[in-house]
């Protein structure tokens, strides 16, 4: 098992994704799991970090397949109305 790069006693439980730098407990960032304390600093880091994150993405595709079902379900209704328009003006010129 690797050991913590600033405590070297300790068992690191993950490794930066940023740096490559091993980190326990204590260095490891809660707020940003997989970079240490001086990586979660760094704008680019927090950046990717927020780009990659599963959770909004998954958030984003929920949104879009609503979206895209509204655009069906209102689609839809315009196609029965133009329908029943198109059949009562024909029935009017007959
Ligand atoms: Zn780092
Ligand atoms: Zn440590």
């Amino acid at each position: 098992m690797a050991k913590c790069s600033a405590h070297t006693k300790i068992n690191a439980v993950t490794k930066c994704l940023d740096c490559g730098y091993y980190l326990c407990m204590d260095c490891h960032n809660d707020n940003n799991p997989g970079f240490c304390y001086t990586c979660s600093k760094k704008p680019a880091t927090m950046k990717r970090i927020k780009e990659s994150d599963p959770h909004t993405a998954n958030e984003r595709n929920i949104m879009w397949g609503f979206i895209l079902f509204f655009i069906a379900v209102v689609g839809f209704i315009v196609y029965q109305i133009v329908k029943v328009l198109v059949a009562s003006t024909q029935y009017l010129i007959y």
